[in-house]
């Protein structure tokens, strides 16, 4: 319809007019008349303020249409993490077993006994869901599961040391991704932090100097995302604990990644394992879902009288977990117990302990399949790589890897703009694929590629 000659703009139909179409019906009788008008007066909207003169019910409607299909679709979503970073914080972290996923199915549909002992018919305690895992799997004596890591930490420094001083080494006053720093969260639970050594070494006499009347705990933090090398020093744990214990003061590590194997079994690079660091520490915090390979929880494990400290504050209630993260850490923890078969059934591990040679096989059934897709013109190669654990383990060790490497065609211009429109492209499928765009091309590093079939089909739907 042409814009009426006296320069206002064409009257938009009403959004009654609109709802008595018979589209609208199927739409009211799908999504709900709420859903609907919503819907339709948000085009409208759209359309008073853009560009175009659409004033077709029709048109219209097909719009109103495209916008509930948008909306239904869940935020929350499904991805295809090719980033190469295996327990990728923002994608997720783990990955958990289908063990894991009926669990928490069960446990979320209907009640179950998570504060209640089936036994006796009173009142339970809902850590004793997992704590006999843990104590049997770490051997510490007792523990809780709050709701991450940085709740570990966080309590445990509140219950045991507020108002008092926690000595740290200065070569381990740690940032995790921007939001957990050492000191701040020192800081927020109302403990002084009375640093340590220097940057490179730290000597047990540091410690000794430090220690005085005001002294809370003693306190060792994993460097997990960064190395210390060269002229260097730090006080092992067993002489950290001896030193601690002549003291009558607890000694906290708090570890990060929660590694219950030994990793050098399956080829990985070691990681220090809780059952090792417990039988020095008196406390260990870890997280659930980093090498662990279980949901987001934080679990302080460690000796009976400071766990029971730990459970009795306030502070517990407020980080608490909830009936599905019992479900699945559970159902993952139940896999340890059959370590024999872990690398097959936990995908964490499984993940990380691909061979390069069947990620490469995977590269080359794929390449024909994508080099098709994409078109003549655009370079489609498979090159080496070297993927990462991720979510501060290991930061240095990386385990190599095949990717799917696409380039712009020969003597393209703007070749960055043309490697953002392509990773857009892939992100914008219904089930999105993360790659990494790495020194002039897009990366897709397939070591954690095991719904090929599903890929492919994604490839498929891709607009290009
Ligand atoms: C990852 C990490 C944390 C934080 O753990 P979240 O589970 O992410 O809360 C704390 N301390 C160390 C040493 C870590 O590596």
């Amino acid at each position: 319809m042409p814009a009426p000659a006296n320069g206002e703009r064409p009257r938009l139909p009403a959004v009654e007019r609109l709802l008595a179409e018979p589209v609208a019906a199927e739409m009211i009788a799908r999504s709900g008349r709420t859903a609907v008008v919503h819907a339709i007066r948000s085009v409208l909207a759209g359309i008073r303020t853009g560009e175009g003169q659409i004033t077709d019910p029709r048109t219209i409607l097909r719009l109103v249409e495209a916008h509930l299909a948008d909306e239904a679709r869940p935020s929350l979503r499904p991805v295809f993490n090719l980033t190469g970073t295996v327990l990728h914080t923002n994608l997720g972290r783990a990955p958990l077993p289908p063990e894991a996923a009926k669990a928490v199915a069960a446990a979320m549909t209907g009640s179950c006994n998570l504060e209640f002992d089936l036994g006796s018919g009173e009142r339970g305690e809902r850590d004793h869901h997992v704590e006999d895992l843990i104590c049997r799997l770490t051997g510490a004596e007792a523990a809780i599961v709050v709701n991450n890591n940085a709740a570990a930490v966080f309590l445990t420094l509140f219950a045991l040391a507020r108002r008092k001083e926690v000595v740290v080494s200065r070569g381990e006053l740690v940032e995790i991704g921007g939001s957990f720093r050492v000191p701040d969260v020192m800081a927020s639970a109302g403990c002084r932090l009375r640093e340590v050594g220097t940057t490179n070494r730290t000597h047990l006499r540091d410690y000794a100097d430090a220690i005085g009347p005001r002294t809370g705990l003693v306190m060792k933090v994993h460097r997990s995302n960064y190395e210390i090398r060269g002229f260097t020093k730090e006080v092992a744990e067993p002489a950290l604990a001896a030193f601690c214990s002549e003291r009558r003061l607890p000694f906290v590590v708090d570890l990060g990644s929660g590694n219950l194997i030994d990793l050098s079994v399956h080829g990985l690079p070691a990681e220090p394992i809780v059952r090792d660091v417990l039988a020095q520490a008196d406390l260990v915090t870890f997280s659930g879902d980093k090498l662990l390979g279980a949901v987001q929880c934080g679990i302080v494990a460690g000796r009976r009288d400071l766990v029971a400290r730990l459970r009795k504050n306030p502070l517990k209630r407020a980080l608490r977990v909830d009936k599905m993260t019992y479900a699945a850490l559970e159902a993952v923890l139940r896999l340890y117990l059959h370590p024999e078969r872990l690398a097959e059934r936990l995908p964490t591990l499984r993940l990380l302990t691909r061979a390069p040679a069947s990620i490469r096989d995977q590269a080359e059934r794929l390449l024909p399949q994508f080099r098709a897709r994409l078109g003549t013109g655009i370079c489609v190669t498979i090159e080496p790589c070297m993927s990462q654990i991720g979510s501060g383990a290991l930061p240095v060790d990386t385990m190599p890897s095949f990717c799917l490497a696409m380039r712009p065609p020969d003597g393209m211009r703007k070749e960055g703009a043309w490697l953002k429109d392509l990773a857009a492209a892939l992100r914008s499928l219904p089930m999105p694929v993360i790659g990494r765009i790495h020194e002039g091309a897009l990366r897709l590093d397939l070591r954690t590629l095991e719904d090929e079939a599903g890929l492919l089909e994604q490839l498929s739907l891709l607009q290009r």
